[in-house]
């Protein structure tokens, strides 16, 4: 299964591709996760992704599809893989299929523009495994360790208030023709995300004719 998972930020898509790893044993590349590591590694691609980052706009299409097909050419892709936060461009879904990873299905989580704003003034993030979590529903406060891995709870600095705007503005006018290039293909698959996890995850599951 070669799987994309496709939506605004903070829809979810992070948490559901866990949940898709686990059921099919097949690894999650989340291009935002490699380019906050390098960012924390001083690596190259960190120095060219940073300000792009901080500011909500996107790393340059051949910065992050170098990452991409590096990956992708890993032993533990050969059956399958699940990107998450990629492509996040027409041109990077073009890219994707000219270096013959043409995926199988895209799954958009649906959710409006307000819940991702109050959604993601409530993430919190481990700083060690990077899991996600909600202030309100949670209760994960700044600073409290993380249940999973023990490590401390943060605020994303790009999940900033006017960073969010700018995000989803990038969202809208960048990355949505992504969901209909993948529409035109017939490969779309669309679930509404769910305030409660599990929810999602039925829609999910059924979506991609799993139950
Ligand atoms: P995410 O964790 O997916 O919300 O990504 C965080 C940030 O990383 C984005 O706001 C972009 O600046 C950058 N980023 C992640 N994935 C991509 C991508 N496919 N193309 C360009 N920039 C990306």
């Amino acid at each position: 299964m070669k799987l994309v998972l496709f939506g605004p930020p903070g829809a979810g898509k992070g948490t559901q591709a866990e949940i898709l790893s686990a059921h099919f044993q097949i690894p999650t590349i989340s291009t935002g996760a490699v380019l906050r590591e390098a960012v924390k590694n001083g690596a190259p691609a960190g120095l060219l992704a940073k300000s792009h980052i901080d500011a909500g706009e996107l790393v340059p299409d051949e910065v992050v599809t170098a990452i991409i097909k590096e990956r992708l050419a890993e032993d533990d892709c050969k059956n399958g893989f699940i990107l998450d936060g990629f492509p996040r461009t027409v041109s990077q879904a073009q890219a994707l299929e000219s270096f013959g990873a043409a995926v199988d299905a895209v799954l958009y989580i649906d959710v409006s523009d307000a819940d991702i704003i109050e959604r993601l003034k409530n993430r919190r993030v481990c700083d060690k495994c990077g899991s996600s979590f909600s202030q309100v529903k949670d209760h994960a406060e700044k600073g409290a360790k993380c249940p999973k891995c023990g490590g401390s709870l943060t605020v994303r600095e790009d999940d900033a208030p006017e960073v969010v705007a700018k995000r989803l503005q990038t969202y809208h006018g960048q990355t949505e023709p992504v969901r209909d290039y993948y529409a035109a293909k017939g490969i779309l698959k669309t679930v509404k995300g769910q305030t409660e996890i599990k929810a999602t995850t039925r829609l999910t599951f059924s979506a991609l004719g799993l139950e």
